[in-house]
């Protein structure tokens, strides 16, 4: 028996208890009883998940370290990247706002690339690594403090009310941090069920 089909899934919607079995390409488990969805088979590999997080990881390097938004106002140009754009906020005054944007698109990102990293790394290699339980956990949280994509779509509404009192142009670093939304839903979509049958 494969460790997928020697677990249990439990239904989160209604608590009825299923064996697991693998599912063949395209194909969507649901609980017998309430027809919640239990599980759908996904095509990204171990591997895989470890390239997108690499690549999520470099993108999100670059998000942070390159301008996000350039103004030109009366001949005088302005740019900001992230947390420049955080720390301004916080000194005009408008902390808690500051605070949210830290959380969610500076801390939670981080610890969400640096804990895939710190898990899937050395299972890509065969090995469990150590506190793989609480990290995998800890992602769970991680995950849904994320919102850079919330940041993004802002950074974009702003733009689009600016463009008609300044000049104001996107930076590579909001480009960046469209590619990290993108590769965190990818990345997103293999869930972390998976996981757990590498260790069991
Ligand atoms: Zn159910």
């Amino acid at each position: 028996m494969s460790r997928e089909e020697d677990s249990l899934v439990v239904c989160e919607q209604c608590g009825m208890a299923h064996r697991w079995r693998s599912l063949g390409r395209g194909v969507v488990a649901r609980c017998v009883r309430c027809e919640a969805v239990l599980g759908r088979s996904h095509r990204l590999q171990l591997p895989t998940v470890l390239a997108l997080t690499v690549t999520a990881a470099v993108a999100f390097g670059i998000g942070i370290s390159t301008d996000v938004l350039s103004l030109r106002l009366r001949g005088a140009s302005h740019s900001a990247t992230l947390p420049q754009a955080i720390i301004a906020t916080w000194g005009e005054g408008q902390e808690i706002i500051a605070a949210v944007a830290a959380i969610t698109a500076l801390v939670a990102p981080a610890l969400f690339i640096a804990l895939r990293l710190y898990i899937l790394v050395p299972l890509a290699a065969g090995r469990v690594p150590h506190g793989f339980a609480i990290c995998v956990r800890a992602l769970h949280h991680a995950s849904r403090w994320n919102m850079v994509e919330v940041f993004t779509i802002g950074v974009l509404l702003s733009l689009v009310r600016l463009s008609g009192l300044a000049d104001a142009a996107p930076g590579p670093g909001l480009f960046a941090l469209g590619a990290v939304t993108l590769l965190f839903a990818a990345i997103e979509s293999a869930g972390t069920k998976h996981l757990w049958w590498q260790v069991r």
